[in-house]
């Protein structure tokens, strides 16, 4: 997989998980807090109308027996004409035996007996169900309560958390509105107890209540609720949108600068030492690539160093020290080259050995320095005079020795004989007042000697056959 997906996946990956973490806690959050504040609302309702309910009647059977809770909540509504209708939604989390009996669930079996002297007046009723209501009026809710103008019940839900309710009990903590989970007149559980909120009257504790039960919203609520998840929805989205674009540029920014590197390197490995990778930013990469720059930069300068130092050191194993001429191995290597290809396009060549004549006493007579200057005297005519195709070199002492390509004897003869008369023509005077320097030659042009070698043993045998003959002069077969 390449780095530029890897980084790619991996900043996607990173920006997601934080966008749904985020998302989550906040959606977490906010349903929590919500609730929380729903559930406060409608208790602290809930405990006002209590409150002046049983205020008004004085004790729990007297006011149920008067004026159901839930025509009380309404009348007190309708003289306060708040224009609320939190108070009459408090009425839907009503105990069921209260408020709308369809939508809660059915009585517990075994629901306490209506209270002596009181005939009951259905399965449901008991003790919350007021006096029959006057000819025309009806009560909230219920399937004989609904009248115009009044608000329908809300669908009953088929399964889901239990709905939210109250729970009212006496000072004693005696079940007055179980909630449908407590039987009427039943004991509240310890644990309940610590959490019921006391209703006081007149100084006096006459009543606990608690809530239980999960809190349905009201559409209005639900309403508020499905924009503000929207929002949350929607935020989510352009947090991911933007985690997206920022991954895909960021890691085609970074793999860009790294592809660059990598085809630096590869340029490098090929032999193009000198590479030089744009520097963008301040960053790791940035620092990579500028000391990539450095690095290419002085691994091509310490290259070129060291090219023209192993030319240097090339010279130097090829090359005489005194006369900068040729030495005798580069000589006999490159004569053996020169051989075969004439051997190979059978064209002439000529081998020469040369010798500078009575050379000890010109050591002798005039010092050794004074010899030393002839031979590089002599070496710089040689050099002077060759057409770059001759090789010319040292090949020990005061010998030398030349190769002429494409050349027959008789020319290269020729050639020996002009060398020898420069030489013997130098001013030598210079040098030293008396000093003359002359030299001799041997020529062998026949390449059927079989090999360099024997052409050059043949050169001095007439080299020898030079000296002999009176030294100053040139041989050739
Ligand atoms: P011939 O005419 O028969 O060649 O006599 P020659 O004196 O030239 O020959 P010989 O071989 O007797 O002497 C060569 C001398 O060259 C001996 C040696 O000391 C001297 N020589 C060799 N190499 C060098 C050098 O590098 N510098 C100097 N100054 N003398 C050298
Ligand atoms: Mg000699
Ligand atoms: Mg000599």
């Amino acid at each position: 997989m390449r780095l530029r997906y890897k980084l790619m996946a991996a900043l996607l990956a990173t920006g997601l998980g934080s966008v749904a973490l985020v998302g989550g806690v906040a959606y977490v959050g906010v349903n929590y807090k919500v609730d929380s504040l729903r559930r406060q609302q409608a208790a602290e309702h809930f405990y006002t109308y209590m409150t002046a309910y049983l205020a008004e009647y004085g004790d729990w059977d007297t006011a149920v027996a008067t004026e159901s809770f839930d025509r009380f909540v309404r009348r007190q509504e309708g003289e306060r004409a708040t224009g609320s209708e939190l108070p009459s939604e408090m009425l839907e989390r009503m105990p069921p035996r209260i408020n709308n009996q369809a939508r809660f669930a059915e009585p517990l079996p075994g629901d306490a007996p209506s209270p002596p002297g009181r005939a009951p007046q259905g399965p449901d009723d008991d003790f919350a169900r007021p006096p029959p209501p006057p000819p025309g009026v009806r009560l909230a809710g219920g399937p004989d309560r609904g009248g115009p103008g009044e608000r329908p019940p809300p669908p009953r839900r088929a399964d889901g958390p239990p709905p939210f309710r109250f729970i009212l009990t006496d000072a004693r903590y005696r079940v007055l509105l179980g909630g449908g989970q407590f039987r009427h007149g039943e004991a509240l559980p310890e644990n309940l107890r610590e959490s019921a909120r006391a209703i006081v009257v007149k100084n006096q504790t006459v009543a606990y209540m608690s809530a239980d039960g999960k809190l349905a919203p009201t559409p209005q609520e639900q309403k508020y609720l499905d924009a503000l998840y929207n929002s949350l929805l929607g935020g989510i989205a352009a947090a991911a949108g933007l985690a997206i674009l920022l991954g895909v540029l960021l890691s085609r920014g970074l793999s860009r600068s790294l592809s660059g590197l990598t085809r630096a390197v590869k340029r490098m490995h090929k032999g193009e030492l000198h590479q030089e990778v744009p520097v963008q930013g301040k960053d790791e990469v940035a620092a990579l690539a500028t000391a990539f720059n450095e690095m290419s930069a002085q691994l091509a300068q310490s290259h070129t160093t060291i090219l023209e130092q192993s030319e240097q050191l090339r010279e130097l194993s090829i090359r005489d020290a005194l006369t900068q001429l040729y030495n005798r191995r580069h000589f006999d290597e490159q004569a053996n080259t020169l051989f075969n290809q004439a051997v190979r396009h059978k064209r002439p060549l000529a081998l020469v050995i040369c010798d500078i004549d009575h050379f000890k006493k010109i050591n002798d007579n005039y010092s050794h320095a004074t010899g030393d200057a002839v031979l590089r005297r002599v070496g710089s005519i040689l050099r002077k005079h060759m057409r770059l195709s001759d090789l010319v070199a040292r090949y020990g002492g005061e010998e030398f020795v030349i190769a002429f390509p494409e050349t027959a004897g008789p020319q290269a003869a020729a050639l020996c004989d002009k060398l020898r008369t420069l030489i013997e023509a130098f001013p030598w005077h210079e040098v030293h007042p008396e000093l003359k320097v002359t030299m001799s030659m041997g020529v062998y042009a026949d390449i059927a000697a079989g090999s360099a070698e024997t052409m050059l043993q043949k050169a001095d045998a007439l080299l020898y056959r030079a000296k002999e003959s009176g030294r100053n002069r040139v041989c050739f077969v």
